[in-house]
């Protein structure tokens, strides 16, 4: 199934219109289910000093001008946690007759956005290393990348692929890469997972070593992050088996009158 938390963020990394009730559906870190609303007057923004200052360049044209934001959100759920948001404001000229609007990009949101809806019989620490990823996806992309890099490490670590390798009696620590590989090898079964690991893997690599990663090529990884723990710690296909095996044998009899009721031959 597809991500839908990966597609309300690529929507939430173009920017968020002058006007909030034009804002795309922004996920509740607390319950994942509704949609947040941004908490009436607690959107405050500002041009930045160094912005105005730049009025005298003569150069200057309006899509110069930046500035920052921070506002509150909510859930209709009043058990919710409230989301504070913080980021940068730049301007963008409206095709309507609105001319000059602000856009805002979010930098942080505390509590952070969530990436995966079911983390199933997921490690806690692979989870915690994604939702790590999502504190900071807006304001530093590579280093998001690299956190999901390493949830893949302790998903290895969970799965018992040794850091260390042996050749000629000497020790030498495996690369991720390789751990990757063995684990395809010792666990056939998890072979589509670990094809999409590397892909995990490559991005995070990517960021580590200076290459410009966006939003996008994160919220890329999440998607294929998110598969692969379907692949590996997702257990309600097999619930749902066992539910309908359960239902058969009881010839659709509920439950509680089974023990009671005379059996249907067919
Ligand atoms: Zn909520």
């Amino acid at each position: 199934m597809a991500n839908l938390f990966v597609r309300d963020l690529r929507e939430i990394a173009q920017g968020l219109p002058e006007n909030p009730s034009e804002w795309p559906h922004i996920p509740c870190p607390t319950c994942k289910r509704a949609g947040l609303t941004l908490v009436p007057d607690s959107l405050v923004h500002e041009e930045a000093a160094t912005s105005e200052a730049a009025y005298s360049h003569q150069e200057w044209y309006p899509d110069w001008i930046y500035g920052g934001f921070h506002c509150i959100l909510q859930c209709h759920k009043k058990t919710c946690d409230r989301v504070r948001v913080v980021g940068r404001t730049s301007v963008y000229l409206e095709r309507n007759e609105e001319g000059y609007q602000t856009l805002f990009s979010p930098l942080f949101f505390m509590p952070e956005l969530p990436l995966v809806e079911s983390f199933g019989d997921c490690p806690r620490l692979v989870r915690q290393r994604i939702e790590a990823a999502s504190t900071v996806l807006w304001a530093d992309p590579s280093s998001a990348a690299n956190r999901l890099r390493s949830a893949v490490e302790a998903l290895m670590d969970h799965h018992g692929i040794p850091r260390r390798g042996f050749s000629n009696a000497k020790s030498y620590d495996l690369s991720l890469h390789r751990r990757i590989e063995r684990f395809k090898t010792v666990k056939p079964e998890y072979a589509q997972a670990a094809d999409l690991m590397l892909a995990v893997k490559w991005t995070g690599n990517a960021g580590s070593h200076g290459s410009a990663i966006r939003v996008s090529d994160v919220l890329d990884a999440v998607e294929i992050l998110d598969r692969t723990l379907h692949y590996i710690y997702d257990t309600s296909a097999e619930e749902i088996r066992r539910k309908a095996a359960d239902i058969i044998a009881r010839k659709g009899m509920p439950a509680s009158q089974f023990t009671n009721l005379p059996m249907p031959p067919f």
